[in-house]
């Protein structure tokens, strides 16, 4: 599989990690967005967030518990947010399901 977010679960691209268990990985993002950003991955293969059924979505109930623990350790205390982006228009460069936790400064809405 020719999957850059696989290779990173799998070992075999070096990443900065920050969580690891049996069913997801959290490390640094590589162009940091905000003081904090961190993705976090199921290991399984997920394409997307269009790619989310009843056999595979307790992982992503998993990735927001990881998340929350992973803003406390931060002390993103003042707040947060995790995005994830689906396919061509929701901005997705990376066929790998992620959730990006960026915290550290004031976000804006509406997202560009
Ligand atoms: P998205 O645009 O939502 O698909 O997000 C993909 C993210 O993955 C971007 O923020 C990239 O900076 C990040 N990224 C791509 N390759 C790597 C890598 N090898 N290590 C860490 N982050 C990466
Ligand atoms: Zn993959």
């Amino acid at each position: 599989m020719d999957c850059v977010f696989c290779k990173i679960a799998a070992g075999e691209i070096p990443s900065k990690k920050v969580y690891e268990d049996d069913k997801v990985l959290a490390f640094y993002d590589l162009e940091p967005q905000a003081p904090v950003h961190i993705l976090i991955i199921p290991k399984e293969h997920i394409a997307s967030a269009a790619e989310i059924t009843p056999e595979n979505s307790s992982v992503v109930a998993h990735i927001y518990e990881v998340a929350a623990k992973l803003a406390a350790e931060q002390h993103l205390d003042d707040g947060f947010r995790i995005v994830c982006n689906a396919g061509k228009d929701g901005g997705q460069t990376v066929p790998h399901l992620h959730f990006h936790l960026l915290g550290g400064r004031s976000m804006k809405w509406p997202p560009g």
